[in-house]
Order: structure tokens, then sequence, then C-alpha cells
């Protein structure tokens, strides 16, 4: 591997990588920095989120430009404002040798009078957001007819954001002749157009698989009912009682409420969305980055600004839109050599979505289970256990030590732990002893229901018609109902195959269904049915949709008679009788949890 000498960089920023304790070039600077020195060229470089993109245009940008001159030679766009800082930031630092270097922040929401009065004093290098910029080249406040290098750093994501046009009109105020340089974690087919329509035949470098995700990151996903989408992101949370995540939800709203919702059910949760002031997204993100945030709950968008290390888990609470997405969202994770766990809370109609990220990231998932209560006890307990015996005595109890031996002089020492551990255990007990599960399984429990209902009252038959027949569930289904005289629900488990299928119906119209179908011809051919002993219609999903539906009728039925049931759904559904949890950080054991006082609420 190269050092940052072999690149061929000169004094003045070798000096500065020595400042910022860069000790060797990152892949993607290895393999772009050469290039871009001695080069006139253009070039896509695709490389994940944390790989050091910045760096592998920055450096070679510093260099070249001519540092004497006040002409605006280099310009950088980027999607968001706080990427746009980032940047900005980061080639100053870069730049600290280079007497004479301005570089101008142009981003929307600030004053810009100012801006332009920054690119005025002679800015050789413009890091810009598209909306800004636009405006800015509109109102004569900056030239780059001159600009010598231009960059599209996160291409991907400002295609998707909808700044083609943006920088369509930004591009066309350059010169023809200048380079550019694209820069993308991911290459959809959208950027692939963007740099045959802007570039001249680029080179072009990868670093790892194109759209390929980390490999510090792992995969996982939890299958559940989506309307207990809500109820596992907190399981998964109380399962890592040391989780410092992103959650990512699809819209605004839906980031929103989840982050009200954890934060009234105690959690150190915050919200990062376009809907809220720069004041306020600025606010939340130093809460997060301090870590008096666990849990940022944010929109894509939002995020991309987002540039914090030791980011634990990103919990996808819902699935993006577009799933090369799923590339920049796990990114957050997993960043400069840590560990880090990528989780999909899914739905059983999005479950295929997951094969489809899969072949984008060339990894496997992992399913796994929503922990279940008494899991979640467990974790919380040992959590504890090794928190406390790693925490450093704090001699400002010392008085107070007598009266509290006195109190407990009988006791020995594994009462006293055992009674000190229930303290918390009892927390977590009380909120979770009737937690249901919250995995939705191929064949769910309402299902499972309706089987034990089937092998006792219902009478199951096989029939010689299948798909090749043009039959699907529904069809079938309609064709049984309607000839045999029964009303929707009297036919179910239909599941259809290939060149034959099975269906249920009560033992009370057995007798009708047989005597029917003794001697029943359609286009010419006998239609035969016969009693069968597979009971239990597996396969034929679309099947099971409707015995779901039944079953889950029968649950309700069920829990607004029952006692348990109802206290159950208390117990996770109105979880903001808990306290709320401490943002102080101090006592960071789970004593700052939120279940603390029920009891006292
Ligand atoms: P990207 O744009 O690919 O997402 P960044 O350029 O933002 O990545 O870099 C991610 C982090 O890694 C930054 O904090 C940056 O300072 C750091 N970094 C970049 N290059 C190196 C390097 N060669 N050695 C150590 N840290 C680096
Ligand atoms: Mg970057």
């Amino acid at each position: 591997m190269n050092t940052f000498h072999d690149l061929g960089l000169n004094e003045d920023l070798l000096k500065a990588i020595t400042d910022m304790g860069f000790e060797k070039p990152s892949e993607v600077q290895d393999k772009a920095i050469p290039i871009l020195l001695k080069e006139d060229t253009d070039l896509v470089a695709l490389a994940q989120t944390g790989t050091g993109k910045t760096a592998a245009f920055g450096f070679p940008m510093l260099q070249k430009i001519d540092i004497n001159s006040r002409t605006t030679q280099g310009l950088i766009l980027s999607p968001t404002r706080e990427l746009c800082l980032q940047i900005t930031n980061e080639l100053k630092l870069y730049g600290k040798y280079c007497k004479g270097l301005n570089v101008a922040a142009i981003y929307g929401g600030a004053s810009i009078t100012d801006q332009a009065r920054e690119v005025k004093r002679g800015a050789q290098v413009i890091v810009a957001t598209p909306g800004r910029m636009k405006d800015m080249i509109s109102r004569k406040l900056v030239d780059i007819s001159k600009i010598e290098y231009s960059v599209l750093d996160e291409a991907d994501e400002m295609l998707n954001m909808g700044f083609k046009e943006d920088i369509t009109e930004i591009l066309s105020h350059t010169p023809e002749d200048k380079n550019t340089w694209l820069f993308s974690a991911t290459m959809p087919k959208e950027v692939a157009r963007i740099a045959k329509k802007f570039m001249h035949a680029p080179q072009e470098i990868t670093v790892g698989h194109k759209n390929e995700g980390s490999k510090n990151v792992s995969h996982e996903y939890f299958l559940v009912n989506s309307r207990d989408r809500y109820q596992a992101l907190k399981r998964l949370a109380d399962a890592n009682p040391d989780i410092f995540s992103v959650i990512f939800c699809r819209t605004k709203r839906d980031t929103q409420k989840v982050a009200e919702n954890l934060i009234e059910d105690g959690y150190s949760a915050g919200a990062l969305h376009g809907d809220l002031s720069q004041n306020q997204r600025d606010i939340v993100m130093k809460q997060f980055r301090t870590k008096q945030i666990q849990m940022l709950v944010a929109t894509d968008v939002a995020a991309r600004g987002i540039d914090v290390d030791d980011i634990t888990h990103v919990i996808n609470y819902q699935l993006p839109d577009e799933i090369e997405t799923y590339t920049h969202r796990s990114g957050r994770t997993g960043r400069a050599g840590k560990t880090g766990v990528s989780m999909v809370i899914v739905s059983k109609s999005e479950v295929r979505k997951i094969k489809s990220i899969e072949r984008i990231i060339k990894k496997q998932f992992e399913k796994k289970e929503i922990p279940s209560g008494m899991e979640i006890c467990e974790v919380q307990l040992m959590s504890l256990a090794n928190k406390i015996h790693s925490t450093e005595i704090n001699h400002e109890i010392d008085p107070y030590l007598e009266s509290i031996n006195q109190l407990f002089e009988t006791s020995t020492k594994d009462e006293l732990i055992k009674k000190f551990f229930s303290v918390e255990f009892t927390r977590f007990f009380n909120y979770y002893q009737k937690a249901k599960d919250l995995n939705a399984s191929a064949v769910n429990s309402s299902s499972r229901d309706s089987d034990k209902k089937s092998s006792s009252n219902a009478a199951r038959y096989f029939i010689n018609v299948g798909e090749k027949d043009g039959y699907d569930w529904m069809k079938l289904k309609d064709f049984l109902k309607d000839n045999l005289g029964l009303g929707r629900d009297d036919v179910f488990k239909v599941d259809v195959k290939e060149s034959f299928s099975f269906f249920n119906t009560e033992k009370e119209h057995q007798e009708r269904v047989l005597a029917f179908f003794s001697d029943f011809k359609e286009n010419g051919r006998f239609i035969n049915v016969e009693i069968t002993e597979n009971r239990v219609g597996r396969g034929g999903g679309r099947g099971r949709r409707r015995d779901g539906r039944k079953g889950e009728g029968d649950r309700k039925r069920r829990s607004s008679g029952g006692r348990n049931d109802r206290r159950r759904n208390n117990d996770e559904n109105t979880p903001s009788s808990r306290s709320r949890r401490s943002n102080s950080g101090s006592g960071s054991t789970v004593a700052s949890r939120p279940r603390r006082s029920r009891r006292r609420d």
C-alpha cells in the first residue's frame, strides 16, 4: 500500500495530513489521487460512505489549483447543507498550510450576502448545494465560467433529491473543457446517465463492488405484523442496552411520530427531518454527537449529513422506496473500522424486498427473532450486573454508609444482591411478563388457532383442478361457493397447486360438497372432489391471507372479552405511563431507563 507521500502530494498537504493523523491513504484515495494529480481527466469513483472520498478529490484539487490567483477554479456540488459544511471544513483542514487559500461554502438557509462576500474575497474553491448555487448564479453573485475542476459529490443522493435540473443548469455556466469528478456510493441508472451526459471518457474506479455495503456491517431482518412495528422497535432497543443508533423512516411524518413516541415512552430519542428548522436540526445533531440522544430517528435525506463514527445499529423502521438507498442507510454504521448491525423490521408483504437488497449489497441477511420479554429482562439484568461490576466507587457516599449498613445488618451478601437486582429486574419484568410474541411466522399464531378448529370442525378436500385450469385461490373460492350455494366464509384454506388444489369447509357442509361433485362436469371434464388428510394448507400464501384475517377476528373477539388479553394490550400499548428516561447520562445504568416508576406514576 502506498503512503500519502508516494501518491505525489506536495509538502504543504503532507504536513496537514500528518496533523490530521491520517497514517495511510484509504483505498479510494490510493486509487483516485494519483490519477487526478497526473492527468487532466474525468473520473467516476464509486465507494461506500465513510471511505474517505472527500480527501480523494480534496487533496488533488487543492494541489492543482493556483492559490495565487483569486479566480474560482474548483466547484464541489453536494446534496445537503450538512455535507456542504463538512466538506468545506475538511478542505480548510487539508489546506491549512496552503497560504492564501479561500474556500467558500454556499448553501440555503443562511445569508446570501454573507456568502457572496466570502466568494468575492477570492474563493478559489466553492462548495455548494445545488439550489443556492443556482440562485447565486442567476443573481450574478458568483462566476464559475473559469472553473477547471468540478466535483459531483454523493451524485446518487443529489439525483435522488431531484437536483438533476439544477445540476444541469449550473454546469451549463461552466467551461466545456473542465474536468468533472463524480463520487457516489451507488451507481443507479440515473447516475450513469449523468456521467454520460456531462463527462468525457471518464476513467472509472470502484472500491468494493458497485453498490456494495461496508464489510463491517452485518444485516438482520425481523418479520413482524405491520401493527407491531413500533413494539418491535422498542424490543430491539431494550435488547441492546448500549444502543447508539439511527432509525430510518420513510416519511417526515413517521419520523416525527416514532421519535415522539419513543420520547414519550422514556427513551432518549430525537427526530431529524426536513420540516424542522435548521436550528432545531443543529440542536438534535449536537445532542446525538455528544450521545445525549441514543436513538436518532431520521429521514434518508436529513441523515445524509451524519458523520458520527460509532453508531452501533442502523434500524430500518421501514424499508426505503428505492432499495439502493439501503446501502446509504447501512453505511451509517460500521464506519472507521468498527463493526455495526443494520436491522430491518419488515412485514410479510415487504419481505421479498430483502432478496432484492441482498442482490444489491451482495451480502446475506440473517433472519432474526424479535426477542421475547424474558430475553430482554435477562439482557438488561446482565448489562446492569456488568455495569455495577465495572463501576468506580464514588466516595461521596461514605458518610451515608453507616446508616445503610445498619439497615442491612442482618442481610447476607447473597440476599443483598438478589434484592438489589430485583429493584431493576422487577421493573422490566412487570413490563414484559405478559408481552406477546411479536414474530410473524409463515404460519402465524392466528392461523394455528384456525388449524385447531379445522382439525376438529372442518373437512379438508382435494379437488382435481389447479393453476393450469386457470384458477387462483380467489377464483376457486368463488367457483366453490357459487356452485355449492355457500357463504363467503364457508369455504376457507383454499390452496391452489399446479394441477390440483385443497380447500376446507365446516364438517356440516361435507355431505353437500361430496354429493355435488359426485357427478359434476365442467367443459366436458369430471371434476373430482375427495376428503383428504392434508389438513393444514401449506404454501399458497394467498390462502393464508384469508386465514390470517379470520384468525385475527377470532383473536379480537377473544381479547375483548378476556381480562388477561386486555391487560397485555395495555402493557404494550400504553407505555407512556412509564416515566421518562433521564437524559443527564449520569449513571448510565439501566436505572436511567424509563420503566422505573410504573408504580409511582
Ligand atoms: P465519505 O465521503 O467517503 O463518506 P469522508 O471523506 O467523509 O468519507 O471520510 C470519513 C472519515 O474518515 C472522516 O472523518 C475523515 O476525516 C476520515 N478519513 C479520511 N481519510 C482518512 C485516512 N486516510 N486515514 C484516516 N482517516 C481518514
Ligand atoms: Mg463524502
